[in-house]
């Protein structure tokens, strides 16, 4: 019986890399009901701000399965990418892209064996996209990572490397610096490990990471990171394997699955019939795998390797001379359907067990907690100095005491010697001054009443005590 998947063309160049790769999977014999939706730039014309039309929803609703060409952002009207829409509306939280050396494509690296997979949070992090102006001059994005979400990533990533037969997963983090967000992901994974016993483990510093990926990427085999930082090495280890034309993607959540090449629509290149649908393609030939057709999923695989072993490639890879049409390009793929390159071997699969983690909204929950203190933040264009001694003034008689003034950051009152250049958003921390006492809100409110008799407050974040411990680091120079 033919399975029914949601089909969405996408922009630019979007139409020609799923027609190849739809008319390349059916020819491979699997049988798929194709449903054309849309979303995108054409949604965004016909004034739906999401982007991602009703009818589009209600056919991933129903098929739960989705073959996607690149969406194409408007820049500067506001609207959000649907690329991001679609990830989060389906709660797609992992985002997998391999990267593997092809055939043909020669780069620096060509030889040297790589073949990994990266395994991405999709819906967390800074792409949340919570965005606040503090001040009419300093800009502010909410990093939120939940233990729930690196749970999920982290498993994901395990389970992954057992489908695929790799040995080893490296968590990729910034835990050093951000020690609760991208540590979340560290402890984690320090957590986890020891239930996968078979699958060695390692935590690498993400910039690291980046600098391990250009010297001596072949030492990867699975990597998983928070939401940017899988971005933007994902993005560079295509890179060392050919470009974006060879980056496939799969977007899988419990619910829904979206498979994806990693690039774009590639606007200036939209229907010349020289791009190169194999990013795509091989989108195509996870989410066959995903669908349980694994021999058709490696056929196709194997006639890709065949084709580019025979010299037929694109333009990005051969330039304008000697590129080969896309519309060829799938005919070939199409005939060496059946063949296999002798040196160019495509993976074992097993299916995938999706990581089964509690859906409790209060994913983790203290045993005990107290809400010591508030920091208040304020856009003032005075001199820390004087806004530390009117905020003092301003408190006194409260039983919250101000324990210092940051400026990004950096305590810059009471004065540390330090040499700092100063924005107009300070933090003030106000800490009961009963260190044994508790803040009730009518106290968090009063003194925010106080101190915005003098400055104007934007916005506020309490400072608990869960289990005993901060819920706040301190800033540069705190003690
Ligand atoms: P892009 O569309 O990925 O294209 C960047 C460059 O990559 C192209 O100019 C081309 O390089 C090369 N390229 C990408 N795909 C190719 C393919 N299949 N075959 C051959 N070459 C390919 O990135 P962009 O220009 O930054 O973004 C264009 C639009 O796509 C934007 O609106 C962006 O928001 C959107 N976008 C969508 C997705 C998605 O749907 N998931 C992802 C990224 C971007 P050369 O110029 O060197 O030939």
């Amino acid at each position: 019986m033919a399975r029914t998947v949601t089909l969405i063309p996408g922009d630019g160049i979007g139409p020609e890399c799923t027609d190849a790769t739809k008319k390349i999977i059916e020819a491979s014999g699997v049988k798929i009901d194709w449903e054309v939706r849309h979303a995108g730039e054409s949604v965004f014309k016909q004034g739906v701000a999401s982007g991602v039309p009703k009818e589009t929803m209600d056919s991933i609703k129903k098929t739960r399965l989705v073959l996607k060409g690149p969406l194409g952002t408007p820049i500067g009207y506001g609207e959000k990418s649907a690329n991001v829409t679609l990830r989060k509306l389906y709660e797609t939280y992992a985002n997998i892209r391999p990267v593997r050396e092809f055939p043909g494509v020669t780069t620096p690296y060509s030889g040297r064996g790589i073949d990994l997979v990266i395994v991405r949070e999709n819906v967390e992090d800074l792409y949340a996209g919570i965005e606040y102006m503090q001040t009419p001059g300093v800009a502010e994005t909410l990093k939120l990572i939940s233990r729930k979400g690196s749970e999920k990533i982290v498993r994901m990533a395990f389970e992954f490397a057992r489908s695929e037969g790799r040995k080893k997963v490296s968590v990729a983090t910034k835990s050093n610096i951000m020690k609760f967000s991208e540590g979340m992901m560290k402890r984690t994974l320090e957590d986890i490990a020891k239930e996968y016993p078979d699958i060695q483990s390692e935590h690498i510093i993400v910039d690291n990471c980046a600098h391990q990926l250009v010297k001596k990427p072949e030492q990867f085999d699975v990597i998983c990171m928070t939401n940017m930082n899988g971005d933007i090495l994902s993005d560079l280890s295509s890179a060392l394997v050919g470009g974006l034309g060879f980056a496939p993607s799969a977007n899988l959540g419990n619910e829904v699955a979206i498979f994806e090449a990693v690039h774009g629509s590639a606007p200036k290149y939209a229907g010349k019939n020289t791009i190169n649908p194999t990013a795509v393609l091989l989108s195509g030939v996870a989410m066959l795998r995903y669908m349980g057709e694994f021999e058709a999923a490696s056929k196709i695989e194997n006639a890709v390797m065949v084709t580019l072993e025979s010299g037929c490639i694109t333009r990005d890879i051969l330039g304008d001379a000697k590129g080969i049409p896309t519309t060829k390009y799938a005919e070939t793929v199409i005939s060496n359907l059946g063949k296999k390159s002798a040196k160019w071997k495509v993976r074992d699969y097993k299916p995938i067990k999706m990581p089964n983690v509690k859906l409790d909204q209060a994913f983790v929950v203290a045993k005990t907690r107290k809400t010591i203190g508030v920091d208040v933040f304020i856009e003032s264009a005075a001199a820390p100095e004087l806004i530390g001694k009117s905020v003092e003034k301003l408190v006194e008689g409260s039983p919250l005491q101000l324990k210092m003034i940051d400026s990004r950051g950096t305590k810059v009152y009471p004065p540390t010697g330090a040499i700092t250049d100063n924005t107009d958003a300070f933090r003030c921390r106000l800490f009961m001054r009963d260190a044994a006492g508790e803040m009730s809100d009518a106290q968090c409110f009063d003194v925010i009443a106080r101190i915005a008799k003098e400055h104007k407050w934007t916005h506020i974040e309490k400072l608990h005590e869960f289990d005993g411990k901060p819920s706040f680091t301190k800033a540069q120079g705190e003690d």
